[in-house]
């Protein structure tokens, strides 16, 4: 680690899905910021900033070749076809690893998150820590819907007994180290902000500012949100089925107190009355039923496609290939 500062090899992952109006705004950024870098002898100049486009369907990959062209410190490869934010920076810092970068930082391509924190993340790194989290200053600059609907999920997360790093992005340091150890999780459904904590090792922390973006619109749709969140959820913990149990148990009390109720109303010559409590039955039970299969339908799907081993991505092409 710190033993010869100046030789540290950082890779700096920026995952695009069609950015192409933002990118050359970012790599002016980027290039500023590793001109610096290497001006304060805090990385090697075989460090490199790399694009991952993920199947962008806009010219983001000319743009990505031709920056490669311009300047050596550029690089950048092509995934196959949009395998989702995820996919594309754990593609990144794999292929990063790989080079022999000594530490890879994600970051994502729109530059929201403060670029210029990239020092503090090395300076943990140099004072031995194998992750180094962003944590977010303040969410000032997100919307009110995606500001309450993080913290809750957060907070739905914790407790189901996953413990995520709060306000924490997929802005943070991994050495070479982390990242073979992430790789050695198998899984395709990744959910990294879950499992980079479960790694250990050492970490620090380094708190970044937020803004908006300069160009570009989201592409964090709903869908891919939802996904997102799923995933987390599914792949951390198995206490959603473990409710649906505790609720069938709760169900089938209620129903001995019914079945009681129903004895007692047949003795007492009466047994026409129940018409409302029947039909509030079946619909209450009908949907209990329909959502406890939902949600192991979610698991056992999930299953179904981790059995297939499927691989996670596959890189199209690098730049400076022909
Ligand atoms: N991104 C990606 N694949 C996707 C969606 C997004 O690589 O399928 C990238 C995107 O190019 C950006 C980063 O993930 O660099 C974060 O996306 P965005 O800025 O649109 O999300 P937001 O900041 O609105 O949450
Ligand atoms: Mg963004």
């Amino acid at each position: 680690m710190g033993e010869n500062e100046g030789s540290t090899k950082l890779y700096v992952v920026l995952p695009c899905y069609n950015e192409e109006a933002i990118l050359e705004i970012s790599a002016k950024k980027a290039l500023a910021l590793y001109d610096r870098l290497i001006k304060d002898g805090l990385v090697s100049d075989e460090s490199r900033l790399l694009f991952v486009d993920d199947g962008s369907k806009d010219r983001t990959w000319e743009i990505i070749e031709d920056l490669h062209k311009r300047h050596k410190c550029i690089c950048g490869i092509k995934l196959s076809r949009n395998r989702g934010h995820q996919i594309a920076i754990f593609a990144g810092m794999t292929y990063g690893a790989e080079q022999g970068a000594d530490c890879v930082i994600t970051i994502d391509a729109d530059l929201q998150q403060d670029i210029n924190a990239i020092p503090k993340f090395l300076e943990k790194y140099r004072e031995g820590c194998d992750i180094v989290y962003g944590v977010r200053n303040s969410r000032d600059t997100d919307s009110f819907f995606k500001k309450t609907t993080a913290t809750l999920y957060y907070k739905f997360m914790r407790s189901l007994g996953c413990e995520l790093i709060e306000q924490s992005a997929d802005y943070r340091l991994l050495s070479r180290k982390a990242v073979e150890a992430l790789d050695s999780y198998k899984e395709s459904n990744l959910f990294i902000r879950g499992l980079v904590p479960e790694l250990g090792f050492k970490t620090g922390i380094v708190y970044f500012d937020v803004s908006n973006r300069e160009a570009g619109e989201s592409k964090y749709t709903l869908k891919k949100m939802a996904t997102l969140a799923l995933n987390g959820i599914t792949s951390f913990s198995i206490r959603p089925i473990r409710i649906v149990t505790l609720m069938g148990f709760v169900v089938f009390l209620i129903s001995l107190v019914m079945m009681i109720q129903t004895v007692i109303d047949h003795i007492n010559g009466a047994a026409v009355r129940g018409y409302p409590t029947l039909m509030i039955s079946i619909w209450f039970l009908g949907g209990v039923q329909l959502l406890s299969l939902g949600i192991i339908g979610e698991y056992v799907g999930r299953t179904y496609m981790e059995s297939k081993n499927r691989p996670r991505y596959f890189i199209d092409k690098e730049t400076g290939d022909e």
